[in-house]
């Protein structure tokens, strides 16, 4: 029996991406090369406490997105999984940097499976010189002076600097 031609797979890399750093860069790389689409999508829910607003963050993620073509950038409201049903995803893709992000992630994975069963969270690894990286710790560096070089893209350590500087 012939098989039915194979959808492309759409998968959806939330996140806050406060700012973006490479380390988000280098998984949004890896997923690029597996999925034949890939939605960054920065979650609008918890907007108060973030450093950068919404718009700038999307700003700064197309501009180091530019240059791959199955890479598009989104915003969205409310609950993750009915936005990725909205968005005929089949995948979430999220980053496990050490042991310390397995339990949160392994609590989130498991509850979006039980509201759709037929999106999967897939894991993927970031090179070893980001595993140490998050946006928290970018933002304390930055804050007290400390130099962010090489831990973002350009446009952010500008950004940065621009904002607490
Ligand atoms: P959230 O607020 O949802 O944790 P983040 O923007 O901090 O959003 O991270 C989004 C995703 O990217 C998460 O899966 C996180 O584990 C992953 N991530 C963050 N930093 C890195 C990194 N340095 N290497 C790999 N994955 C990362």
């Amino acid at each position: 029996m012939a098989s039915e031609p194979r959808k492309p797979v759409v998968a959806i890399y939330p996140g806050s991406f406060d700012p973006v750093t490479n380390g988000h860069l280098d998984l949004i790389e890896r997923g690029a090369r597996i999925f034949d689409q890939l939605i960054v999508a920065i979650a609008r829910n918890l907007e108060k406490d973030a450093l950068f607003p919404v718009k700038e963050r999307l700003e700064m993620l197309e501009a180091v997105t530019f240059e791959l073509k199955n890479v598009q950038v989104a915003v969205f409201d409310g609950l993750l999984m009915n936005y990725a049903r909205e968005q005929d995803a089949r995948v979430i893709l999220r980053g496990i940097r050490a042991v310390s992000d397995y339990e949160y992630e392994l609590q989130m994975a498991m509850m979006n499976r039980k509201i759709e069963p037929q999106i999967e969270t897939v894991f993927m690894l970031p090179g070893a010189a980001y595993s140490y990286l998050s946006s928290r710790l970018v933002k304390e560096l930055a804050r007290f002076g400390g130099s962010v070089k090489g831990l973002v893209p350009e446009i952010v350590e500008e950004r940065l600097r621009a904002k607490v500087g």
